[in-house]
């Protein structure tokens, strides 16, 4: 049998749906700039993460170069190599200066460490809650508290995470999330920015819109474009009745592959705990080659040639690209060692049960050598 296992599938609403909810645009002639489909966007977004201070953007990335600039921060910023190419570049493109923290086993900044990265000139803490899976907000606020230290995090993966029965968004003083069509709630493209202080509300406005202040006529600042549009909006306003479901679906998935995983020798599933409402983007392993008889590097492409497409996220940490390389403070011993052995599996709503017992049914069979 030929199997076919992708490592991930976006999620698309029902075809109806989307038509229905994009027909009044051909009415109203509104295509964008914060037109009717946005602003109820907005509204079922707030509504859903309980969050009242919260913006729009065409992206993630542009949504979280726009927090980095109007916050006004200078100097450096302590951020985890561990991550997707956005985290690091928005950092850099703000004008900052990265330093790299090491991670832990939760695959996060390790928040133990981040004090021996503290010197007079650290702005901010900058970070990812990735996979989906929290940081320690708790010790990051602590930590920031005591330095004077903003905390912006890159929740590009953690749509619909919840901590302490809230939603990751709302901690730090900003976070932004991704509805990149790969994510796990999408609206094509598309960001948000989730914030404390309402006053930045205006910034984001400028940054958005070319820094065009209309009241005055004037350009303010030297702004983009990154405004979200209608089709987009509509998107994301059908995808968000699915959103639960989605996490549901896949949180059975999670419990099947956990209790799968268990009779392998070698494989070990992330550590969840009971007390988090994880979204499950995606399900990662740590391969211990000397326990499992086979590499991570392997593993993954044996099981390509199988029809089952693993990734090997992040493979490179972004204080080793080409275009970082070498110009920053980095201490990331830990994080090296989980890039070379963790592999994500593949979930998604559409996967079955029985498609997570292949999965692990082939992984036997490699370590046995068949
Ligand atoms: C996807 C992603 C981004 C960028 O989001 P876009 O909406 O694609 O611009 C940023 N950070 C992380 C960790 C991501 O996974």
């Amino acid at each position: 049998m030929i199997l076919l296992i992708r490592p991930t599938k976006p999620v698309l609403p029902p075809y109806d749906e989307y038509i229905a909810e994009i027909k009044s645009i051909w009415q109203t002639g509104f295509m964008t700039n914060n037109g009717p489909k946005l602003k109820e966007f907005k509204r079922l977004l707030q509504e859903y993460t309980d969050c009242p201070n919260l913006d729009l953007f065409v992206n993630g990335h542009s949504a979280l170069v726009t927090a980095l600039k109007s916050l006004e921060l200078k100097g450096e910023v302590i951020t985890s190599p561990f991550t997707f190419a956005s985290t690091t570049n928005a950092i850099v493109q703000a004008g900052l200066t990265p330093v790299f923290c090491d991670i832990d086993d939760s695959y996060n900044i390790d928040a133990d460490k981040i004090q021996a990265c503290i010197t007079d000139k650290t702005c901010a803490i900058v970070t990812p809650h990735i996979f989906g899976i929290p940081c320690d907000v708790e010790k990051i606020r602590a930590i920031a508290d005591r330095h004077g230290l903003k905390v912006v995090y890159d929740a590009a993966q953690a749509f619909g995470t919840k901590l302490n029965g809230r939603h990751i968004v709302a901690y730090g003083d900003i976070t932004m999330v991704s509805f990149h069509a790969i994510k796990i709630f999408n609206s094509i493209e598309g960001g948000m920015l989730v914030y404390k202080d309402s006053t930045l509300q205006k910034k984001f406005e400028l940054y958005r819109n070319f820094g065009i202040n209309y009241e005055t006529s004037d350009i303010e600042l030297c702004g983009y474009n990154a405004k979200m549009n209608e089709f987009q909006a509509a998107m994301g306003i059908c995808n968000l009745n699915g959103i639960e479901a989605e996490i549901a679906k896949r949180h059975l998935l999670a419990e099947c592959y956990a209790e799968k995983l268990s009779t392998i020798r070698g494989l070990t599933p992330f550590n969840y705990a009971a007390d988090i409402r994880y979204n499950h983007a995606y399900y990662p392993i740590i391969v211990d080659e000397e326990a499992f008889g086979i590499s991570r590097d392997d593993l993954h492409e044996r099981l390509r040639e199988r029809g089952i497409f693993t990734r090997k996220l992040y493979d490179r940490l972004t204080c080793d690209s080409a275009v970082h390389r070498g110009k920053y403070k980095q201490d990331v011993a830990h994080a090296e060692k989980i890039s070379r052995r963790t592999l994500d599996l593949p979930i998604y709503g559409d996967l079955t049960a029985e498609d997570v017992a292949s999965v692990i049914d082939e992984v036997a069979k490699i370590q046995k050598g068949g």
